[in-house]
């Protein structure tokens, strides 16, 4: 018995030395279903403890003031990371489908061959985490589409393999291309999605011009493979017609939005006005950097300017800026089953929040026009690991190393491999084939 109390005792310590003291931040929270002005988020051992207007903050907790926005950080659900160190590509027409461009010489002499002597050259986990970092300065903090392996060392949560969220996660499966999956991958997709807790399949589904056959056949061949189900989401979608959404909302499933990437291949985006009006659960992501966005702070500014040109006399835009920020934190939570753990500032969350400059009177606008030198903080799990220097350090961040985004100073938490050594690196092996490296940022988008 006092052998067992001593282990007790022994444990109890273990824990308390554990314990980090709890960081509280001060500005205008954007929860993110609502503003609240002068708000606090009060963090502990990776978690978000309380948020909100009158949060009692325990004796001893440092208050860093904050001249800004504080919200969830951005959870990214359709992204290619690893291409991401390529510079924007500039099609000089545009295609009918994925399909076209994917088969064309200027595609493989421009991509798909320098990528794949790249990842030849034993250069894929450096690729990887230059991208996260790329993602982290655009105020990801969850995203999909990296490599199946542990080579990131932590940085952004990748949901897809290894969300660092316990053990109360449904497997969250991304594919590609869907109709090439044979009978046993679809079982194991199908599988998690009937599981407890449910999982997620995030799949490309009718990418190309709206009046392109082939895209719009995809969603007949969906059905037909049984997948409209709960827990499933369709990437792109721009050739799915306004009846196809309500036929989607009916049965559950859920849309990811990548309005840059649609625009620049294709000359046009999904309908998402008609995917708002059928009620359809939809998530905004950049796709990739090449024809994408740099990331979600990208996709956002992006998505905010297009919006703007959708409304007439008669008729307002389709979406709200608040619409917008929740496509990138809340809703995309809810699609892949983890509300609750991530994508809100409420209590039980991971501690993964952004602070940004405010830029105008309404905080939503400033989270859809914000540049990436004004995203003063990223938090994850608890951890500052990405901002201004001296924001850094007074929640507790100690051996940043400094880099400079869209000319301001910016700081970035990392272990292992410096970001310089990781640049140097790639610019030395793309090189070898006649490329060059993609900037952190493009700036001034
Ligand atoms: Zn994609």
């Amino acid at each position: 018995m006092r052998r067992h109390l001593f282990c007790l005792l022994l444990l109890l310590s273990a824990a308390a030395t554990a314990q980090q003291a709890p960081i509280a931040l001060e500005g205008t929270l954007v929860t993110p279903q609502d503003v609240i002005p002068h708000g606090i988020v009060l963090m502990q051992n990776g978690k978000i403890v309380a948020s909100g207007a009158d949060v009692k903050v325990p004796t001893g907790t440092k208050v860093t003031h904050i001249e800004g926005v504080i919200a969830p950080g951005f959870i990214d659900l359709h992204n290619h990371l690893t291409y991401n160190v390529f510079p924007r590509w500039k099609p000089i027409e545009e295609f009918g489908s994925r399909y076209d461009w994917q088969q064309k010489p200027v595609y493989n002499v421009l991509l798909s061959a320098p990528y794949a002597g790249m990842v030849k050259l034993g250069m894929a986990c450096d690729m990887e985490r230059y991208a996260e970092i790329k993602a982290i300065t655009e105020g990801e903090t969850s995203l999909v589409g990296g490599l199946q392996q542990a080579c990131s060392n932590g940085l952004a949560r990748n949901l897809d393999y290894d969300p660092e969220l316990g053990s109360s996660t449904g497997k969250i499966v991304y594919n590609v291309f869907p109709f090439q999956m044979n009978e046993v991958q679809l079982a194991e997709a199908k599988a998690a999605l009937a599981a407890t807790p449910r999982g997620s399949l995030l799949i490309h589904v009718a990418e190309g011009g709206p009046n392109d056959a082939s895209a719009s056949r995809e969603f007949t061949m969906l059905k037909g493979r049984g997948l409209l189900l709960p827990g499933v989401s369709v990437i792109h979608g721009v050739g799915i017609k306004p009846e196809n959404f309500a036929e989607m909302a009916k049965a559950g499933v859920g849309f990811v939005w990548s309005p840059r990437s649609n625009i620049e291949l294709y000359g046009d985006t999904a309908r998402v006005a008609a995917a708002k009006a059928a009620g359809v659960q939809m998530a905004i992501a950049p796709d990739w950097s090449p024809t994408g966005s740099d990331g979600t702070l990208g996709e956002l500014k992006y998505a905010s300017r297009w919006n703007q040109t959708q409304g007439s006399q008669q008729t307002p835009p389709p979406l709200f800026e608040r619409d917008l920020v929740l496509m990138a934190t809340a809703t995309p939570a809810a699609m892949v089953n983890l509300a609750g753990q991530i994508g809100s500032l409420a209590a039980g969350n991971a501690a993964d929040l952004i602070v940004i400059r405010e830029i105008g009177d309404d905080a939503y606008w400033s989270l859809t026009h914000t540049a990436p030198q004004d995203l003063e903080l990223v938090v994850i799990g608890g951890q500052a690991v990405y901002g201004d220097a001296a924001l850094m350090k007074q929640i507790g961040a100690t051996h940043g190393e400094d880099f400079e985004v869209c000319g301001a100073k910016k700081t970035i938490e990392l272990t292992g491999k410096s970001l310089a050594d990781t640049e140097k690196g790639l610019s030395h092996a793309m090189n070898q084939f006649g490329r060059t490296l993609a900037p952190i940022s493009e700036c001034g988008n």
